[in-house]
């Protein structure tokens, strides 16, 4: 059996390699992989700058954004049932993950598919405990790929709502900064909820966020505090991209109130800098909160599987291009460098 394996810490060691034939063990189902999207991380993995292969192994196989199908009958699963399954597992030793929130894990102490200390779904088969499978809607199909960036807007979104409703808050205005999957994927769950968006990005997928009836505003040539004084500020910031900097300076495009949520990761070693009358002043005078948000509760998968599913009868040209590159798994390192839009593998 076939598996797209790497060494996390060695720079290049990404490679198609045999693995071992995937058995269910008791609780677990064998599932058959279609189809395996590919994000930043597997890059920073595969670059040899993030990653942690299972215990007493060097290898890890890559692969976090399942699509799968199911193989045998069971777990109240039925052979052909398209599902994914959930990255992050209990750490075991804190209240966030016994709780069921390993995505609010307090130790770090967690296992991540494809990532962490668990091997990946780049493989032909897999077993998976049946408790982390989430289905995925027939009327979705091959969309369901994108069930996990989508987990992981929905949790940012969750997140927002409940830090901007501690106080009398609306939702009305967000922009989401960055215009990759995952902010592409913010807009459209905005879009859905009859928030209206402003997308700014460098990368022109101009016809996915217009698709959808968002504003779509380059970077190039408006700068975002000029769309602040144009627009009033925004009640949601969502900065989906790898830059600290216009992480720091998102506090500053708020209004009243507002919220800006970070998704991006940026590991440079710099000093950014921010308006100091914007930390000093308008933060507490205006009551704005800057937070970050990563991985998805379960909540999170069954909500954006939904709305995903509503996004693809709402729009469904746009999803239909959403994913730009589909390639087998030899041709990987495609994959990895593609830059418009979702590029994923299939088994
Ligand atoms: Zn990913
Ligand atoms: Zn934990």
């Amino acid at each position: 059996m076939q598996g797209l394996v790497t060494r996390p810490g060695t720079a290049h060691s990404t490679r198609v390699a045999e693995v071992p034939v995937a058995r269910a063990g008791a609780g677990q189902l064998l599932l058959r992989v279609l189809e395996v999207g590919v994000c930043g991380t597997d890059r920073e993995i595969s670059e040899g700058v993030f990653g942690v292969p299972p215990d007493g192994d060097a290898e890890l196989v890559l692969g976090h954004e399942l699509l799968g199908v199911v193989d045998r009958d069971g777990h109240g699963f039925s052979r052909g049932d398209l599902v994914t399954a959930t990255v992050r597992r209990s750490c075991a030793h804190c209240r966030a993950c016994e709780e069921g929130s390993p995505d609010s894990c307090l130790t770090g102490d967690y296992s991540e598919r494809g990532i962490t200390r668990l091997d990946g779904f780049a493989r032909e088969l897999v077993a998976e405990d049946a408790a982390q499978l989430i289905p995925i809607p027939r009327s979705l199909g091959r969309f369901g790929v994108l069930a996990e960036p989508t987990s992981i807007c929905e949790r940012a979104i969750r997140h927002a709502r409940a830090i901007g409703g501690r106080e009398p808050w609306q939702l009305e205005r967000a922009l989401v900064i960055g215009a990759g999957a995952i902010g592409m994927l913010s807009t459209y769950l905005l879009r859905l909820a009859g928030v209206d968006v402003w997308t700014a990005g460098l990368e022109s997928r101009v016809d996915l966020v217009t698709a959808c009836g968002a504003r779509y505003i380059s970077t190039k040539d408006v700068p975002l505090d000029t769309l602040r004084e144009d627009v009033g500020g925004f009640d949601l910031v969502i900065a989906a991209v790898p830059d600290a900097q216009v992480m720091a300076e998102s506090l500053g495009l708020l209004r009243r109130s507002g919220v800006a949520c970070l998704l991006g990761i940026d590991g440079r070693n710099q000093t950014v800098s921010i308006d100091g009358p914007v930390l000093g002043v308008d933060a507490i005078l205006e009551n704005r909160v800057l937070f970050g948000s990563v991985n998805a509760h379960r909540q999170d998968w069954l909500a954006g599987v939904e709305a995903l599913d509503r996004a693809h009868e709402r729009w469904p040209d746009a999803l239909e291009t959403f994913v730009g590159l589909r390639v087998p798994l030899d041709r990987f390192a495609e994959a990895f460098v593609y830059r418009g839009g979702k590029a994923t593998l299939v088994l």
